[in-house]
C-alpha cells in the first residue's frame, strides 16, 4: 500500500464501484445519453454516501436501482380524421416500488424515446421519495404529436393507448399523470377509456377534472411549487422574491403557474416561450397578459408568437437551431425558471445567466440544465434548485389527489395549497440539511440526491432480494 493510501490493494474503493456501474449502464443501455447523464448526476452525489454505507454496495443497490423493474412497450394504431391508419409506440417504464406504488406522468411528444422516459423514471424515483409520500417512480407516454391533432383524433389515439395500459396500471399498481403533452383533456380520454375497459371508477390517474375525481391545485401544482421552493431558497440568504426580474421558458402547465405564483409573490416574469421562439416582455407579464397566455395555448392552442402582435411593447425572438445558445437565458434577470424541457441550458447558457448575475435558478422541467451547466451553477454559488426537488410539488399534490380519492373526499383549495406549501418547505430543508450533513454545503444537487436516495435504499434493504 502506497503512502497516504487508505485502501488495501484490491479492494474497490466506492469511486472504483460506482465508475464500474456507470460502465455498465452505459454498455447495456446504449444510445441513450440522457438517462446516462440522470445516472451519472445521481452517482456522482453517492459517492459521499457509499463512503460512509458499503452495506450499499454489498447489496448492489446501484446495480439495482437503475435497472427498471419492468418495461412495457407496445403498439398504438389509430384512424386519423382522414380514415388514414397512423402506428404510434407507447411505453410505460415501472422503475421502482419500493416505497410505494409506481407514480409518474405520461409524456406524448415526437422526441419521446425509450432512453427519454427511462432518464425521467430514474428521476422520478428519488424526487417522489423527497415528497414525503408513499410513491415509487415510474414515466410512459408515447412518440404521439398532439400539436396540430383534432380533438377526435387525440381521443382515438388515448383510447387505443389506454387499451394496452389498461392492464398493467391501477390505483395500487401504477397511477400515471400529466407531462408535456398531456394535460386535462388527454386525461380525461384516458380515464374515460380505462373506466370502460376496467369496469372500475378508481383512482388510477391523477390530475382528474374536478367533477371526477380530481384535486384542486393540481394543475398550478408543479409551478406554485417551483416558486415556493425558490422563495425557500433566498430565505437561507435572508431575501425574497419581492421586485425580482424573472425569467420563465416553456408556455405550457408549469410555466403558466410558474407565472401566476411569481406574481403572488411581487416578482416580475419577463419571459415565455414554446419550441417555435421566446417572448420578452420587458414591461412584465402581468395578470391579464397572463390570461392571453393561457387562453392562446389551452384553448386555442396557437404559438407564443402571437403574444407579440397583441401586446406591441415585447419582442419575439425565433428560434434558430444555428445558434449555440438561447437567447432567453442571454437576458439580464435575477431568476430563471427553466420550465419547458430537458437540457434547454446548455454550458453558454449557463455562462451567460451567470455573467448577468443570475442569483437563483428553479428548475421547473426535469433536467432542464446539462451536467457542465450545473456545475458551472453550484461553482458560482448560484442558489439552484435541481428539478428532482424544485418540481416534486407537481408529484406531491397527485399524491395528495390519491389520498383524497382513498378517502372518498375533497379538500379545499386553501388546504391542498396549504399541504403543498409545507411538503416544498419540507423537501427545501431535506435537502439543505443532507448537504450539510455530507459536508457539501448549499449544494442542493447533492441534498436532492442522497436525500432522495437513501430512503429508496433503505427500503430495498428491508425488502430483501427483489
Ligand atoms: P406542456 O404543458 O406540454 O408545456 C411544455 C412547454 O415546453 C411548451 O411551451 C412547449 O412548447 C415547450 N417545449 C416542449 N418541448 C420542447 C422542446 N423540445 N423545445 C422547446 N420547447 C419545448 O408540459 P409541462 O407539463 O408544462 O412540462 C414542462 C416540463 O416540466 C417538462 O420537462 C416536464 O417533464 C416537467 N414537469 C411537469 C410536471 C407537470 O405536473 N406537468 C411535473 C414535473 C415536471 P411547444 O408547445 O412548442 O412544444
Amino acid at each position: 500500500m502506497s503512502a497516504g493510501t487508505l485502501t488495501p490493494p484490491g479492494v474497490r474503493t466506492s469511486g472504483d464501484y460506482i465508475d464500474q456501474v456507470m460502465t455498465s449502464v452505459k454498455a447495456k443501455n446504449p444510445a441513450e445519453p440522457e438517462f446516462h447523464q440522470a445516472v451519472r448526476e445521481v452517482f456522482d452525489s453517492l459517492r459521499l454516501v457509499l463512503q460512509k454505507h458499503p452495506e450499499y454496495q454489498e447489496a448492489k443497490i446501484l446495480e439495482r436501482v437503475v435497472e427498471p423493474e419492468r418495461v412495457i412497450m407496445f403498439r398504438v394504431p389509430w384512424f386519423d380524421d382522414q380514415g388514414t391508419i397512423q402506428v404510434n409506440r407507447g411505453f410505460r417504464i415501472e422503475m421502482n416500488s419500493a416505497i410505494g406504488p409506481y407514480k409518474g406522468g405520461l409524456r406524448f411528444h415526437p422526441s419521446v424515446t425509450l432512453g427519454i422516459l427511462k432518464f425521467l423514471a430514474f428521476e422520478q424515483v428519488f424526487k417522489n421519495s423527497l415528497t414525503t409520500l408513499p410513491m415509487g417512480g415510474g414515466k410512459g407516454g408515447s412518440d404521439f404529436d398532439p400539436k396540430g391533432k383534432s380533438d377526435n383524433e387525440v381521443m382515438r389515439f388515448c383510447q387505443s393507448f389506454m387499451t394496452e395500459l389498461y392492464r398493467h396500471i391501477g390505483p395500487d399498481t401504477d397511477v400515471p399523470a400529466g407531462d408535456i403533452g398531456v394535460g386535462g383533456r388527454e386525461i380525461g380520454f384516458l380515464f374515460g377509456q380505462y373506466k370502460r375497459l376496467a369496469n372500475e371508477f378508481t383512482g388510477v390517474l391523477t390530475g382528474k377534472g374536478l367533477n371526477w375525481g380530481g384535486s384542486l391545485i393540481r394543475p398550478e401544482a408543479t409551478g406554485y411549487g417551483c416558486v415556493y421552493f425558490a422563495d425557500e431558497m433566498l430565505k437561507s440568504r435572508k431575501d425574497s422574491l419581492e421586485g425580482k426580474l424573472c425569467l420563465v421558458s416553456g408556455s405550457g402547465n408549469v410555466s403558466q403557474y410558474t407565472v401566476e405564483k411569481l406574481l403572488d409573490f411581487g416578482a416580475k416574469p419577463v419571459s415565455v416561450s414554446d419550441s417555435n421562439g421566446v417572448i420578452f416582455d420587458p414591461d412584465g407579464i402581468d395578470r391579464d397578459k397572463l390570461a392571453f397566455v393561457m387562453e392562446l395555448k389551452n384553448v386555442r392552442r396557437g404559438r407564443i408568437r402571437e403574444y407579440a402582435d397583441k401586446f406591441k411593447k415585447a419582442i419575439f425572438m425565433p428560434t434558430d437551431i444555428k445558434m449555440d445558445y438561447n437567447p432567453l437565458w442571454n437576458i439580464k434577470a435575477d431568476c430563471a425558471f427553466p420550465s419547458a424541457t430537458q437540457n434547454e441550458i446548455n454550458a453558454k447558457d449557463a455562462a451567460n445567466l451567470i455573467k448577468n448575475g443570475i442569483k437563483v435558478v428553479a428548475e421547473g422541467a426535469n433536467m432542464p440544465s446539462t451536467l457542465e451547466a450545473t456545475r458551472l451553477f453550484l461553482d458560482a454559488k448560484v442558489l439552484y434548485g435541481p428539478a428532482k426537488a424544485a418540481n416534486a410539488g407537481g408529484v406531491a399534490t397527485s399524491g395528495l389527489e390519491m389520498s383524497q380519492n382513498s378517502a372518498r373526499l375533497s379538500w379545499t383549495r386553501e388546504e391542498v395549497d396549504d399541504r403543498l406549501h409545507k411538503i416544498m418547505i419540507a423537501i427545501h430543508r431535506n435537502c439543505f440539511e443532507t448537504a450539510e450533513k455530507y459536508g457539501t454545503p448549499g449544494n442542493l444537487v447533492n441534498g436532492a440526491n442522497i436525500g432522495g436516495f437513501l430512503k429508496v435504499a433503505n427500503s430495498m434493504l428491508d425488502q430483501g432480494l427483489v
